[in-house]
């Protein structure tokens, strides 16, 4: 029997989510239906919200998430109702030549791991609703693939928890898994939101020289300084000055660059921070038919590198037992990078809050609806 939830519906660009009553299937063989506890507001959602990217309409956003497990498929082999879990948008199928490769999040079969013979949610209508990600957690339940999920430890309360499961992700794998940073890196992150604290903590913990956390608003530097940044720097308008800023603080330019914002000209600005041989590391989902204009010479002569890392090029289920490592002995804080939890009904509330100067995460607290 379907279960009647409320979701946050996202009926037309622009407009504010509506919290309606949904139906969400039963799970099937290896699905397994969460109850959703917290979920945290990731700049990915917004960019649906207006328009940016596009996505079928009417649909659940919201992807940043952990739960309880509800109720289980018949063939589903790791968990069982009451496990503590925590999702991805990543799923991978274990098989396929890039996740034989070790590249599940570019798995080539996410979208038969993904099917299913009949829509997960509908509206009392009938008519069938998306699901962003195929997760669309801005929902009292969740219904996904036994694959997008991992365990995560009592030691993490759900507030933090679901941060694992995008911003800690991208931004600490994008360290680890993407660039490869280590002891004798020079590292410039720009953009301080969640994804970019993320990498300078993912920085941090991979122990290098120099982490240069780089944002347009100075209130965002002072989270960075405060989870691992050696030097910050306000970045201006003409991103030449921002660049001649850097070289003051790291002769030559930084050995890895991380754009965790999503435009183009930050992604431009995080090439041009490079010394020679360094990469640049690009996080932020940009506007459909963004393109970037490099200087060829510096790319060529200079044996730069331009690389994407989509959601940190994760390995997650090992992932989130190695954050979870990290949370415990002190290196990796997430509690600090929340830095409000707002009720459910109050969603919207959320999302505008997000552009506000010191914020780092808003998480939603999805049981307030319940209680
Ligand atoms: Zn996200
Ligand atoms: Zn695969």
């Amino acid at each position: 029997m379907p279960t009647t939830i409320t979701a946050a519906v996202l009926r037309e660009v622009g407009a504010p989510l509506s919290l309606e009553s949904v139906l969400i299937d039963d799970p099937l063989d290896n699905e397994v239906l969460v109850r959703v506890e917290r979920v945290g507001l990731c700049h990915s959602d917004l960019h649906y919200v207006h328009g940016s990217l596009s996505i079928d309409l009417p649909t659940v956003l919201g992807h940043e998430v952990a739960g309880v497990v509800d109720r289980v498929g018949a063939a589903v082999t790791r968990f069982a109702p009451g496990d503590r879990v925590v999702a991805t948008v990543t799923p991978a199928c274990g098989m396929c030549d890039q996740c034989l490769r070790g590249r599940p999040t570019q798995c080539q079969r996410v979208d038969i791991v993904r099917a299913r013979p009949r829509p997960k949610h509908w509206l009392p209508n009938s008519d069938a609703l998306g699901a962003l990600g195929g997760v669309g957690a801005f929902a009292e339940a969740i219904l996904v693939g036994e694959g997008s999920l991992a365990t995560v430890d009592d030691a993490l309360p759900f507030e933090v928890a679901c941060l694992l499961g995008c911003c800690i992700t991208t931004g600490v794998g994008a360290v680890v898994h993407g660039a490869g940073i280590g002891p004798n890196d020079t590292v410039a992150v720009i953009g301080c939101g969640g994804v970019g604290v993320s990498a300078i903590q993912g920085a941090r913990i991979a122990g290098a020289r120099r982490v240069v956390a780089i944002d347009a608003v100075p209130a965002k530097l002072e989270a960075a300084k405060r989870l691992g940044a050696t030097d910050v720097l306000v970045a201006s308008a003409d991103a030449d000055e921002t660049v001649a800023a850097l070289h003051a603080l790291v002769p030559g330019g930084v050995d890895h660059a991380i754009e965790a914002v999503g435009r183009t000209a930050t992604a431009e600005l995080a090439f041009a921070c490079l010394a020679p041989t360094g990469a640049a590391t690009i996080l932020g989902l940009m506007p459909e038919g963004s393109r970037l204009s490099l200087p060829a010479d510096a790319l060529v002569y200079g044996d730069r590198t331009v690389r994407g890392a989509y959601m940190g090029a994760n390995r997650f289920l090992s992932d989130v037992a190695m954050f979870t490592d990290h949370y415990r002995a002190g290196r990796l804080d997430l509690d600090a990078m929340v830095t409000r939890v707002v009720d459910f009904g109050d969603i919207n509330d959320g999302l505008a809050a997000m552009s506000d100067p010191d914020t780092v995460r808003i998480v939603v607290d999805m049981t307030s609806a319940r209680a």
